[in-house]
């Protein structure tokens, strides 16, 4: 009899976290690697949340808490909703997981039935395909390419949509992307939503507080407001606060599925840490002017990452409006060749070619679903930008 379920095969290793370690792999080996896989905002997490971290621990906050989040916390998210997304929540709404993805994972593992599909616009983030199909769904690609601003249209989604949809997800700002979604994109979407009662919406916003250019944030419940019921918000502490490590995360949605998820996390991982409640809620209502500081950093590095290869040496890059990545195309050195005579086939040779002989690591689109790209993150110091721009441009010239 064989150990593994089949299930297992239903998912791969997240190509980011697999492109991230090697990169560290390789750092440790003494590689002069420059690393632009992270999905990490490259600051130390603010110290007035570790404090309240630490006071709260040495105050016995050491025990099990309830199962998806204090009550503090979850009041603490509702008034971020209300003050930050104009969303009225009540704490029986409210799911507190071990980071946005594990309420992800709940999510589809309480609602998604074997045939089920999910609509997932692509690119997409690497782990809605793999969850949805741990847990026995379909995953619906719709692709959205660069030309349509990498975002999808409501068009796009009334001609996918069946009865068997069950949910749409939407990412925005995108990983890999950084494709934002304005009001009225919002809302033309929620138009087709609304004419479909069996299809629910996954709205990832963890990225709400990374967009540029003074662009106001729209979140998908707020501009659909008769569609709150048929909604799950998604956010997190992880970008905005920097606080990957801590792992928390929370969502905001029916309370029918807010309750079931609150059943399965009991019987799997139970509370998420309680220091680390501890320091979301600090977090939450402390105030965020140190993100000005944040939000400018990367808006500066972003233009420098777009000015230096949009247009040059064979790249396209489109300057994202949100998140911390670019992801610029490399079709025109698909079918080209390497200086050591290997032909470069797809986004993934590409990204190989660019990590073994200009020591430069970022991720393939085909890890995205849209080809052939690479996803290079910025949230990384300015020098190691600036190197990595004139590797990947070297590497480019050097292909014929
Ligand atoms: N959603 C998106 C779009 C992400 O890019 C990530 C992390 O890379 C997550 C969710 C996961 O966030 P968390 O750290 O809260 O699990």
């Amino acid at each position: 009899m064989q150990l593994l379920a089949k299930r297992v095969d239903l998912i791969k290793p997240s190509p980011s976290v697999m492109a991230m370690s090697r990169a560290k792999e390789l750092i440790a080996a003494g590689q002069d690697i420059c690393n632009m896989a992270a999905g990490e905002p490259d600051f130390a997490t603010p110290r007035p949340i570790i404090d309240a971290a630490y006071q709260a621990l040495l105050a016995g906050e050491t025990k099990y808490t309830a199962v998806d989040g204090t009550r503090a916390l979850k009041d603490a998210i509702c008034e971020k909703f209300q003050r930050e997304n104009g969303l009225a929540y009540t704490p029986d709404r409210i799911s507190v997981g071990a980071g946005a993805k594990q309420v992800i994972f709940n999510a589809f593992a309480c609602s998604v039935e074997e045939g089920d599909e999910v609509i997932i616009p692509a690119p997409y983030w690497v782990s809605y395909p793999d969850i949805v199909q741990f847990n026995g769904g379909k995953p619906v690609f719709v692709v959205a390419p660069a030309s349509q601003g990498f975002k999808m249209t409501a068009e796009q989604l009334e001609s996918v949509v069946t009865p068997r949809s069950k949910w749409l997800v939407l990412n925005s700002p995108n990983n890999p992307s950084g494709a934002t979604f304005s009001r009225a994109e919002l809302l033309q979407i929620g138009q087709v939503v609304a004419r479909h009662p069996q299809l629910h919406v996954l709205t990832d916003e963890i990225y709400e507080h990374l967009i540029y250019d003074n662009a106001p944030y729209a979140s998908f419940a707020e501009v659909n407001p008769g569609l709150a019921d048929r909604t799950l918000t998604i956010n997190g502490v992880s970008k905005s606060f920097s606080m990957t490590g801590w792992r928390l995360g929370y969502g905001a949605g029916p309370r029918q599925l807010i309750k079931a998820m609150e059943k399965l996390q009991s019987q799997t991982s139970g509370n998420p840490a309680s220091v680390s409640q501890a320091a979301a809620l600090a977090a939450l209502k402390g105030s965020m002017d140190f993100f000005d500081e944040w939000r400018n950093e990367f808006r500066r590095r972003r233009d420098y990452i777009v000015e230096q290869l949009d247009g040059r040496e064979g790249l396209s890059c489109p300057k994202p409006a949100g998140a911390f990545y670019v992801y610029p195309s490399c079709a025109r050195h698909i079918g080209k060749t390497t200086p050591a005579g290997k032909r470069i086939e797809t986004d993934t040779g590409f990204v190989l070619y660019l990590l073994d002989e200009y020591k430069v690591a970022t991720v393939q689109g085909a890890a995205y679903g849209l080809s052939p790209s690479f996803r290079i993150s910025f949230a990384t110091s300015m020098n190691i930008i600036e190197e990595a721009c004139r590797r990947v441009l070297a590497a480019c010239a050097a292909l014929h």
